[in-house]
């Protein structure tokens, strides 16, 4: 999976979000239409909410990773 800058003009996939999208989830085996799409500021705050979640999480995730599998 890699994080693109958007070579076209398009909405920012989050909700009602006004804003363009600057980047895109390019991901092996899905259409470029069906690509997510965001803005840099709804990436940015998914980015610290996500940094938030990890924080609160419990280090023990067992194996649930598939990491080791
Ligand atoms: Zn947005």
């Amino acid at each position: 999976m890699k994080l693109e800058k958007m070579p076209i003009r398009v909405k920012c996939d989050n909700g009602c979000c006004g804003n363009y999208a600057e980047f895109q989830v390019v991901r092996q085996g899905t259409p470029a239409a069906a690509r997510l799409r965001l803005c840099r500021s709804c990436l940015k705050e998914l980015s610290s909410l996500y940094g938030e979640l990890l924080s609160t999480e419990v280090t023990d995730v067992g194996t649930n990773m598939g990491n080791g599998d």
